[in-house]
């Protein structure tokens, strides 16, 4: 990755040209000594100021987005709190798929990041017939999709200039605390809500009912493809290495779930087929 390959040589030479230093206010150096000097010392500041450029023009990289670990465990949790506030059911897989939807925005080249697809105008618009038809039942399921904007994403508004257009059309103004993904405060939130949200699963039967195959199930193939797995083949962000175990989880989570529909399709299949071959 260019960034990290840049910061590595940022220190390799700030290591090397703060050595000269001290070595320089000791001892007086050598021509040769002087003139190296001079060369590590340019070539670290221009490092220094290509680390700036790389930041400031792939700042919608690296600030724009709350890993899908985060986001799927924060939108399951809110979810499941308030239906449990409610009295009402939850669909586990159209949860975790509004949980993380808004940023299809992502692989789709004409929209940009946290716009529309990021807007609260936009979703209480969308749910507006269903909390007509379904009321109560919709609620959790607006705060799944609502999560991801107010808490999440504003959470991780980025120490770049990131945010997130939370009132387009409204207003194209960016929100969101100065918190970058890749900072100790972001790991933390993400890895605290993942463990949280793996001991509610289990607390509550969720996990086994997650596994019991449902057609609704195979919508997980939406956010598994579109936010979960690119970002183990480095688009449009790398995983980093202290999150890689809580994406694997969901990313294996999610695939048992689809394999387990599909057993269930063929098992379906096999039975009509020896029903039929029976009759006749
Ligand atoms: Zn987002």
């Amino acid at each position: 990755m260019p960034f990290l390959r840049c910061i590595s040589k940022i220190h390799t030479c700030s290591s090397a040209a703060s050595k000269l230093k001290t070595e320089r206010s000791l001892t007086s150096l050598t021509k040769t000594q002087q003139a190296l000097f001079s060369v590590l010392h340019l070539v670290c500041l221009n490092c220094q100021n290509k680390e700036k450029d790389y930041l400031r023009n792939h700042a919608h990289l690296f600030e724009k987005h709350m890993f899908a670990v985060g986001h799927l465990s924060l939108g399951y949790l809110f979810s499941r709190g308030s239906a449990k506030l409610l009295g009402t059911e939850i669909n586990l897989p159209l949860v975790f798929l509004l949980s993380l939807i808004p940023d299809i925005d992502i692989i789709i080249p004409i929209l940009e990041h946290r716009t529309i697809t990021h807007s609260i105008i936009v979703a209480i618009l969308l749910f507006l017939p269903l909390f007509a038809f379904c009321r109560n039942k919709a609620v959790p399921y607006f705060i799944a999709l609502a999560q991801h904007v107010i808490v999440g994403d504003f959470l991780t508004g980025g120490t770049y200039g990131g945010g997130t257009q939370i009132f387009w059309p409204l207003t194209s103004a960016n929100y969101g605390l100065p918190i970058g993904i890749l900072s100790g405060t972001n790991i933390a939130i993400e890895w605290g809500s993942f463990l949280v949200a793996i001991a509610v699963m289990l607390q509550t039967k969720d996990l086994q009912k997650l596994l019991k195959s449902r057609l609704w199930t195979l919508s997980l193939f939406v956010p598994t493809l579109t936010v979960l797995l690119p970002p183990f083949l480095h688009f449009p962000l790398s995983v980093p290495l202290v999150l890689i175990i809580p994406h694997l989880v969901y990313l294996g989570l999610f695939a048992l779930a689809i394999v387990t529909v599909f057993v269930q399709l063929c098992e379906i299949s096999d039975e009509q087929t020896l029903h039929k071959r029976a009759e006749t």
